[in-house]
């Protein structure tokens, strides 16, 4: 199957979903996750239409950039490590793996642009210790620590559930997330992305009140493990 058939998959996806929990498809953003995918296929996506992607290695992402065309929106979805922060603010337009306030104080000091930096801090949920993000609460404390600093936009959440079969165990965990975002919501008005949702739970991410799905695979295909 080729892209623009995936594609449209993927949007009638979007649009049963849609239609089934009663959500507005054009408040649902959708975000290419193109880690490991080549330049061509980058290239044939932005010739379908995609004029953001989402990267989870900044050196990957960085040579891309290069021989894609300008204006195109990237996101930053991956851990960033301090050495690499200077990359991020220099570079992509949205960071939304933001999860201390010294990454952020460092994004904050080292964006150049002369726009600001989107960030979502990441929540984390579930008990697993392996994987990056805040609780609920340190996520709160965080979010005050950045509304003030400069060059920053405070655009939201991002979050990655622990794997979860059934759809109510999906919907189980973003409601979670819903339940913060509508807390950030609540105290900053530039507050408005939800980024929740990938290739095997994108319904149960919408039922919950996403307003941007992150989908690799299922535009795509299978990708290969990274070298
Ligand atoms: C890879 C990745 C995705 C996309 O995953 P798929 O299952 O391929 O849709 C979304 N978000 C993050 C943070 C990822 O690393």
């Amino acid at each position: 199957m080729n892209l623009a058939s995936r594609l449209s998959q993927l949007h009638q996806r979007i649009g049963a979903a849609c239609s089934m929990y009663q959500r507005n498809p054009a408040e649902i953003r959708l975000l290419p996750v193109s880690k490991t995918q080549s330049v061509a296929t980058l290239k044939e996506a932005v010739a379908q239409g995609l004029t953001c992607f989402g990267e989870n290695y900044i050196q990957e992402a960085l040579a891309k950039m290069e021989q894609l065309p300008a204006g195109i929106e990237w996101h930053c979805i991956g851990p960033v490590q301090s050495n690499k922060s200077r990359l991020v603010a220099e570079h992509f337009s949205w960071c939304q793996t933001v999860d201390s306030l010294k990454l952020v104080q460092r994004l904050s000091a080292q964006r150049s642009d002369g726009k600001d930096l989107n960030i979502c801090l990441q929540l984390h949920l579930g008990d697993e210790t392996s994987k990056s993000g805040l609780k609920a609460a340190d996520l709160l404390a965080l979010a005050q620590a950045t509304v003030n600093l400069p060059r920053i936009r405070l655009r939201g959440l991002m979050t990655l559930p622990p794997p979860a079969i059934t759809i109510e165990q999906q919907r189980y965990w973003f409601a979670q997330a819903r339940e913060v975002f509508l807390q950030l919501q609540s105290r900053y008005p530039t507050v408005d992305t939800l980024s929740m949702g990938m290739s095997a739970d994108l319904e149960a991410a919408i039922a919950e009140g996403s307003t941007m799905i992150r989908i690799g695979s299922a535009l795509f295909g299978a990708r290969e493990p990274k070298a």
